[in-house]
């Protein structure tokens, strides 16, 4: 179902793992709409689902744009281009080819999930025409509508990241650049903003940076993927910052000391850090935290683990 976030935009759930774990968005203008994001193949049948609730058809969609290449964002992109035969593709240039050509991003995801969990969450990848695709310059704009979408490099999480700003209503759609802020933790005193630090190219400097462009926008609200829209930003991006900050510090602690057992002592850093703030943040027993962060858990300490490595070739 598609859930009204106002101003003709809609959050779709794209039931991975859980209800609540990932979203993607459309946008109608003019009869024309955008599709942000686009969960895995399994998704497909919620998007076409919600194409029609809205009473519109596939072959109205415009663009899909993928925040990025990661695969609850874009694993789904082949499909969903078969299906709306008049849309674009847009997406950031250094995740375009990896859209033409998925092979090495399935070897990469397999590398990350596991053989057996790659192919029950994600399917098969399918490759989409290069003449279908577009990639975007920081910056640039889409006209939807009578509406202007401008896409804006915002590299931190993934060196391919890029967000969408809508000028129309104010929305600045995330992917994974505004963390994560799951429902669950939403409560009176707002809610709970993580770093996602999963591999292989988490740049801390670089994210700050975006975070200072994204905010540079005044959005009304960020859409994140993970998940929903989150009024007031500008008060909850310091929660995010500090999140990002923390996670550094824990692969800087990790540094000093010898690579063996190095990812085991990640992990637990990052449970440890993840579950106190989920029960720092009230309202949740430590269990169901972890619960609900399990993939990010596991996801996190392996990007930092890439990181470290990164840093010693580049010492080297
Ligand atoms: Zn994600």
């Amino acid at each position: 179902m598609a859930e009204p976030l106002g101003n003709n935009s809609y959050l779709v759930d794209t039931a991975l793992y859980r209800p609540g774990h990932a979203a993607c968005y459309l946008v109608e203008d003019g009869g024309e709409l955008a599709i942000i994001d686009t969960g895995t193949p399994h998704s497909l049948p919620q998007i076409l689902d919600a194409i029609s609730a809205m009473g519109a058809t596939p072959a109205q969609v415009r663009y899909v744009i993928p925040t990025h290449v990661h695969l609850d964002h874009a694993g789904g992109a082949g499909q969903l281009m078969q299906a709306c035969p008049q849309a674009t593709l847009i997406v950031h240039p250094r995740g375009q080819p990896h859209m033409v050509d998925p092979s090495k991003l399935q070897a990469g995801a397999t590398a990350v999930y596991g053989e057996q969990a790659f192919r029950r969450d994600f399917g098969e990848l399918r490759a989409i025409p290069e003449q279908r695709t577009l990639a975007a310059a920081d910056l640039q704009n889409f006209a939807l509508g009578g509406r202007t979408l401008q896409f804006l490099h915002t590299p931190g999480h993934a060196n391919h990241h890029g967000c969408v700003f809508d000028q129309h209503s104010g929305y600045l759609y995330t992917g994974d650049t505004f963390g994560l802020g799951y429902r669950e933790f939403r409560h009176e005193r707002g809610p709970l903003l993580v770093a996602t630090t999963t591999p292989v190219a988490f740049d801390p400097d670089a994210w700050f940076d975006s975070l200072d462009h994204m905010m540079a926008l005044k959005p009304e609200a960020c859409c994140l993927t993970h998940f929903g829209k989150i009024d007031r930003p500008e008060r909850q991006v310091g929660m995010l910052r500090d999140s990002i900050q923390a996670h550094v510090e824990i692969a800087l602690a990790e540094e000093r000391q010898s690579p063996e057992g190095r990812e085991a002592r990640l992990r637990a850093a990052v449970d440890e850090l993840l579950v106190s703030t989920g029960c720092a943040h009230g309202g949740l027993a430590a269990e169901r935290v972890r619960q609900i962060f399990e993939s990010d858990i596991e996801l996190n300490a392996q990007g930092l683990h890439v990181w470290l490595t990164r840093r010693a070739k580049k010492r080297d």
